[in-house]
C-alpha cells in the first residue's frame, strides 16, 4: 500500500488517510448496529466543527434522522473521504436538549 521502503511522506500520508478513514467507518457503522441492537429510533450526526469542514457536514451538524431511514454517505456519516462526523443516540425523553 505504502510501496515498501521507497514510500514517500505523501504516499504515506495518503496510507494514513485511509486507515483514518476505515477505522471512522467501522466506529459509525458499529455504532449503528448498537443503535439497532439497542431498538433506539432516531440518531444525532454531529460534526466535527472546524475550519475545515465541508459545507455539507456543517449542514448536517445536528440534524435528527431515523435508525430506519439511515442511508450512509447521505443522512449517515462517513459523508466523504476523510469525513469526520460521528453519530450519537436520541431519545425521546431527552429533553435536556433544546438544539
Ligand atoms: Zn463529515
Amino acid at each position: 500500500m505504502t510501496g515498501g521502503s521507497k514510500a514517500t511522506n505523501g504516499q504515506m500520508g495518503r496510507a494514513a488517510g485511509m486507515i483514518r478513514n476505515a477505522t471512522a467507518q467501522a466506529m459509525n457503522r458499529t455504532r449503528l448496529q448498537d443503535l439497532e441492537l439497542s431498538h433506539v429510533k432516531k440518531y444525532k450526526c454531529v460534526s466535527l466543527v472546524s475550519p475545515t469542514t465541508c459545507v455539507d457536514c456543517d449542514a448536517l451538524d445536528g440534524q435528527v434522522f431515523n435508525v430506519e431511514d439511515v442511508e450512509e454517505g447521505v443522512s449517515f456519516p462517513l459523508m466523504h473521504y476523510n469525513c469526520q462526523c460521528i453519530v450519537i443516540e436520541v431519545n425521546d425523553n431527552d429533553d435536556w436538549d433544546t438544539s
